[in-house]
């Protein structure tokens, strides 16, 4: 792939390959939308839950089909996962993804985080290092300003492979988060080994809030833990000022959700930066 860099991820090839007019299957599509330059990355805001000035992004990837309209991540990331494409979808959104950033904060005039979510495959590949070596030089960065998000279960496919790849995640000074935490196979010994630095509480506990006391309960727990252990917490998929307000008195100092900002596409994101409003 070249251009990694670039806004949307396109390989150039020397022949094109004809289009089908019959149906091709959606792997087969995924090659072709690569060729193309089909895949682009969108951008939603995680906000400080008092102030709801916007901290960073977290990247999230689109596939937009010129027939089937938007793709979700959904599902062509399980496909990619499988294939390997993923390989090259990550590395290219890493890397455009922190030049993206640099935009961000020119629009902003003061310092944002990127947020980027690795596969588990994608953590497991002996290029992976050299990736994010490649986006962080390329874009000039700081190495603390980017945010990988990675799930409980891609550290307990091999524990002792992950806590290696961390130490040289912490050694570029990139933090770790753990996405959809409380919702994988997980043992909280991590947390002591681990170079952990944010908890993203999932969506499924925040949904029901602030009716549910069960969740009420798991959230109170996750910002316990999180204090008494020095983590960030972003409390995801708020969607109502009830539930920001719930997760705010609660000591949450970050929310993500649809209430404070959707993913919206990199332009947009520069004009609400500009002009300080996003939701
Ligand atoms: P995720 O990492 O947990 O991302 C959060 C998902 O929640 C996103 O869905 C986002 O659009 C959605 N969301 C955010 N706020 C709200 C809200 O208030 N309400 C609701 N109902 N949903 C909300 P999306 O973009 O469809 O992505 C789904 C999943 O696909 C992601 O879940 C992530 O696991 C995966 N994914 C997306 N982009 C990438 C990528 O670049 N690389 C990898 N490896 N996975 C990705
Ligand atoms: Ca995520
Ligand atoms: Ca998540
Ligand atoms: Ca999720």
């Amino acid at each position: 792939a070249k251009e990694t860099g670039k806004a949307r991820c396109v390989v150039y090839n020397a022949r094109h390959s004809s289009p089908t007019d019959h149906d091709i299957s959606l792997e087969a599509a995924m090659f072709q939308a690569v060729r193309e330059g089909e895949f682009v990355l969108y951008y939603q805001p995680i906000v400080d839950a008092g102030t709801r000035e916007i901290e960073g992004f977290e990247t999230l990837m689109r596939w937009k089909h010129p027939t089937l309209g938007m793709v979700p991540p959904a599902r062509f990331i399980p496909l990619a996962e499988t294939n390997g494409l993923i390989n090259l979808l990550g590395a290219w959104a890493l890397k455009a993804a922190c030049v993206q950033l640099r935009q961000f904060e020119e629009a902003a005039k003061r310092p944002l985080y990127i947020s980027v979510n690795i596969s588990p495959r994608q953590f497991r590949n002996d290029k992976f290092l050299d990736v994010l070596d490649d986006a962080i030089a390329y874009s000039g960065l700081a190495g603390e300003q980017l945010v990988l998000e990675i799930t409980e279960g891609t550290l307990m496919i091999d524990p002792v492979h992950a806590e290696a790849i961390l130490g040289k995640m912490a050694e570029r000074r990139a933090r770790i988060a753990i996405d959809d935490f409380g919702t994988g196979y997980s043992s909280l010994a991590y947390l002591k080994n681990f170079p952990i630095s944010v908890l993203k509480i999932d969506r499924a506990f925040i949904r029901d809030l602030p009716g549910s006391q069960k969740d009420g309960a798991i959230c109170n727990a996750v910002l316990d833990l999180a204090k008494h252990l020095s983590l960030s917490v972003v409390a995801e998929g708020v969607e109502t000022e009830e539930q920001l307000q719930y997760m705010r008195e609660r000591g949450c100092r970050y929310v993500q959700g649809y209430l404070t900002g959707k993913p919206m596409a990199a332009n947009v994101a520069v004009a609400a930066l500009r002009e300080h409003h996003y939701a």
